[in-house]
């Protein structure tokens, strides 16, 4: 039996162009008129956010029935070779995590860093005992968010899939950010609907049926050389199949949010979300709902 909730909620990475202020305050409001689901509200230059605005937040997005999470800044890297750079970023994103909270997000999506001299080994222990140590004060500090890193789309950075599926096995209460621009640009690979699927078999391999359950997905259109991502686009502008992406999301019964971070926003968050639900309704036609 399938329960109401099945299914994908979309919305936005940020304040949406047609809203008329730049406050997160109003996006969340923008966010359900127009049509969406779900909103990320971004720290990405930082912890600007007052408390208060954040009460205020959880409290819109509470009568909107808007779903939020956030996005930790940009600049956080706990694989940074100076320690007090790596006991800075260990220290922003537990910060973030406590703003995230105070606003009603579920979810923080973070980048974990870059390389740098170090090996991919190297950079994944490292990693993995910093993200340890945040994971245990936040569960000690009993802080109602999850964490969620993202699959990353250039090459010197840390999270291609593999690292970043292995990472979330291994560490109890971390999980993905599928970033499937990301992912696609990262090798100028996986664009066909099997491809996809092979993605969500995988995840579902190496963290069990709720990784598909309760996903956490960003989608733009992407520009990309051999060195990985470049800048995001329009879905249209962009070679990557967001048909073939959305038939295999349904087809693998993923439930979650889709965040989508093109240039237009709401434009390309919609037409996905249209998409997808006219795939839905052909399934439910045809007898192959889950
Ligand atoms: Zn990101």
């Amino acid at each position: 039996m399938t329960p109401v909730s099945e299914g994908l909620l979309f919305g936005v990475a940020g304040i949406p162009h047609s809203c008329p202020e730049d406050s997160s305050l109003k996006a969340v409001e923008l966010v359900r008129q127009v049509g969406l689901e779900a909103l990320e509200l971004e720290f990405v230059q930082g912890l600007k956010m007052g408390q208060e605005t954040a009460g205020r937040i959880k409290q819109a997005a509470r009568l909107q029935r808007v779903k939020l999470s956030a996005h930790a800044p940009y600049f956080i890297n706990l694989n940074a070779e100076d320690r007090g750079k790596r006991m800075q970023s260990q220290d922003l994103l537990l910060n973030s995590l406590r703003l995230a909270a105070l606003a009603g997000a579920t979810d923080l999506v973070f980048h974990a860093g870059y390389y740098g001299t170090k090996s991919p080994e190297e950079s994944y222990k490292d990693i993995k005992n910093t993200l340890k140590e945040i994971l245990s004060i936040a569960r000690s500090e009993r802080i109602p968010v999850r964490l969620r890193l993202e699959t990353m789309g250039k090459r010197k950075q840390f999270g291609s899939l593999d690292e970043v599926l292995s990472l979330c096995r291994e560490l109890y209460g971390l999980l993905p950010c599928f970033d499937f621009a990301h992912i696609f640009a990262r090798e100028g690979r996986v664009n066909s609907y099997r491809d996809f699927l092979q993605v969500f078999r995988k995840a579902e391999r190496k963290l069990g049926r709720s990784a598909l359950k309760d996903a956490h997905i960003h989608i733009s259109g992407v520009k990309y050389n051999q060195t990985g991502e470049l800048k995001h686009l329009d879905l249209d502008d962009s070679e990557f199949r967001y048909d073939d992406w959305l038939q295999a999301l349904a087809d693998a019964g993923v439930s979650g949010t889709v965040i989508c971070e093109s240039p237009s926003l709401e434009d390309d968050a919609l037409r996905l979300k249209n998409l997808y639900h006219n795939l839905k309704e052909k399934r439910i036609d045809s007898g192959l709902s889950e």
